[in-house]
């Protein structure tokens, strides 16, 4: 799958993104979810984007080296693909999120099964005196 992130032009991703150098350079491919099942996982759904060497592996911002820039680059990788598949789950997909965004309240639901389920025993009670359990 080609990349859905950049259009390979010969520009480094992040030579764009941080310094707003758009020069053609030599680029190396970079799986933006890397490890073992996730490389495959951004072949397949083109979560790739074209690097220089100094952003890839060798400088103090390369994706490889710096955990800041590598989960800015998944971020927006998220986004892209949440944009680009809309029917797909990415959590489903990657199992972790890595947009920052506030947490949806999961107490709020369980509590109000919680308050339901309480008055349904309640209410079941009547109902088994009156034989419908
Ligand atoms: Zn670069
Ligand atoms: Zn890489």
């Amino acid at each position: 799958m080609k990349s859905i992130m950049q259009r390979k032009d010969g520009t480094c991703y992040l030579c764009r993104k941080l310094h707003k150098d758009y020069s053609r350079k030599v680029t190396h491919c970079h799986h933006v979810i890397f490890g073992t099942a996730n490389r495959k996982l951004s072949e397949k759904y083109g979560l790739k984007v074209y690097l220089c060497p100094y952003h890839h592996e060798y400088g103090p911002e390369a994706v490889h080296l710096n955990a800041a820039i590598a989960n800015e680059l998944k971020a927006e990788a998220q986004e892209t693909f949440e944009k680009t598949f809309p029917a797909l789950s990415w959590m489903q997909i990657f199992g972790k999120n890595y947009i920052d965004r506030p947490e949806k309240s999961v107490a709020t639901p369980q509590q109000t099964e919680n308050v339901e389920k309480t008055s349904a025993d309640r209410l079941s009670g009547i109902i088994f005196l009156e034989g419908n359990y």
